[in-house]
């Protein structure tokens, strides 16, 4: 598909590690939404008072698992048929591996009221009762087929009770190395070069080996697939994906004995963001390899979203900013007396906006953060009319607003785009890596 996320990748994750900033005036309306810094995690009181907890995790000596949530449905629908004619798969409660039972062939799963039901095509019916986690894991290690395409691992699926409507998570406990090729042959074009596939593999196992530190004990995943993580297409036969991972096996972004949650995004447009203003002010993001000051500027002019132009309305101005606020649980709080004014009130040091003032035909002025903007232009608009970043300017024109931007993506860590411009001209993958994420060091983990 044109579509596809790999080329856009954009990790927006502030809502998950960064509060709204939203503020009128200079009052800071909501820091809500999630932790503003990594709270102490490993020890908790077995920590010595006056040693702080660590934000990054140390590497791991051996190879690690990660949980990845490549799915959220409800089971019904016919792309929920999972396995394969003749296959073999475990299923059973997924804190009982003696509980388990063979199926055969080709089944559904739903959770009802009183707790799994697993319908066999060819007929047959296992209820498993209660509200544990369901593993589903096929015999010699065979990948599951579900929804079109193969997912590795044993894959485990949660009842989201909270839904109410028979929901289920759908999460696979992969191996990293196993995990890692489908990242990348959905992060990149197919023909990029041999050092982009590993500078994005190394790139891609240290943010999810951080991901998997950091969500450990907080929910029963680590990773979604898709852009709020990374892309993930389960299994892959792309043979230069399988080659990189296999290449940097091991590989970890270190900086001060601890992984970097390596961030990486589409096309900065050589104006590129620190984590801490692009992810959050966690303090995990708050080190030299993730600051914005690089050593030479970006080669992704070739992007096709080096620069680009959107209209809105000034009604759909309006409208949009009453809508996020009212998902943010301040309904009314951005409604305005009609647009008068729009323009970037705060750039970092390399012209890339950060925050957007707004202000109506009463005087009042709305301040908010470039890419929570950005999001509420984006929500409910079909992709090619979204803002591809936050970095933009706003012009105002009679009817309409004229935004002007450079990029796509939150522009973090390494581009994907200048990546492939730099391997083209012969770098290799530690000189790519050392360019994005200045002195940071690669560091073998494990073998
Ligand atoms: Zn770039």
């Amino acid at each position: 598909m044109d579509d596809r996320p790999r080329k856009h990748v954009d990790m927006d994750r502030r809502s998950m590690l960064r509060g709204l900033g939203w503020s009128v005036g200079s009052i800071l309306l909501c820091s809500c939404g999630g932790p503003s810094g990594t709270p102490a995690r490993v020890g908790g009181s077995k920590q010595p008072i006056n040693v702080p907890a660590p934000v990054r995790p140390v590497p791991p000596a051996s190879e690690p698992v990660v949980r990845v949530r490549f799915s959220r449905g409800t089971g019904s629908s016919q792309e929920s048929v999972i396995g394969m004619p003749g296959q073999w798969t475990w299923i059973g409660p997924a804190d009982d591996e003696h509980d388990r039972r063979l199926v055969r062939g080709r089944f559904t799963v739903k959770a009802g009221p009183r707790g799994w039901r697993i319908t066999q095509l060819h007929g047959g019916v296992l209820e498993v009762p209660g509200a544990r986690p369901l593993s589903i894991t096929p015999m010699q290690e065979q990948p599951l087929h579900w929804n079109g395409s193969t997912w590795p691992g044993s894959i485990i699926l949660h009842r989201m009770s909270s839904e109410g409507d028979g929901t289920i998570d759908y999460v696979s406990h992969v191996p990293m190395e196993t995990y890692l090729p489908g990242v990348l042959s959905r992060e990149l074009y197919d023909d990029w070069h041999r050092s982009t596939h590993e500078s994005l593999a190394v790139a891609a196992r240290s943010f999810a080996l951080f991901e998997s530190w950091f969500w450990s004990d907080r929910r029963h995943f680590d990773l979604v697939a898709g852009e709020a993580s990374q892309a993930w297409v389960g299994t892959t036969g792309h043979r230069p994906s399988l080659e990189a991972v296999q290449a940097t096996r091991g590989q970890l972004l270190m900086y001060a004995g601890r992984v970097i949650p390596a961030y990486y995004s589409s096309c900065c447009g050589d104006q590129p963001s620190s984590a801490i203003d692009a992810i959050g002010d966690n303090p995990a993001n708050d080190i030299p390899p993730l600051g914005s000051a690089r050593s030479g500027s970006c080669p992704c002019q070739w992007s096709p979203t080096w620069s680009w132009q959107r209209t809105r309305t000034h009604a759909e101005v309006s409208r949009d900013l009453a809508e996020q606020a009212r998902r943010a649980g301040l309904p009314g709080r951005f409604d305005l007396d009609n647009l008068h004014a729009i323009s970037i009130s705060e750039r970092n040091a390399n012209g890339r906006s950060l925050s957007v003032q707004v202000t109506d035909r009463s005087g009042r002025t709305f301040t908010m953060d470039a890419s929570r903007l950005r999001s509420a232009f984006n929500t409910s608009r079909k992709r090619s009319d979204q803002l591809p970043s936050g970095n933009c300017s706003y012009r105002m024109l009679d009817r309409t607003v004229l935004i002007q931007g450079r990029g796509h993506g939150h522009g973090a860590g390494l581009c994907q785009y200048g990546a492939e411009a730099q391997a083209r001209s012969g770098m290799s993958m530690q000189r790519i890596l050392a360019f994005y994420y200045p002195q940071s060091s690669i560091e073998q983990a494990w073998t």
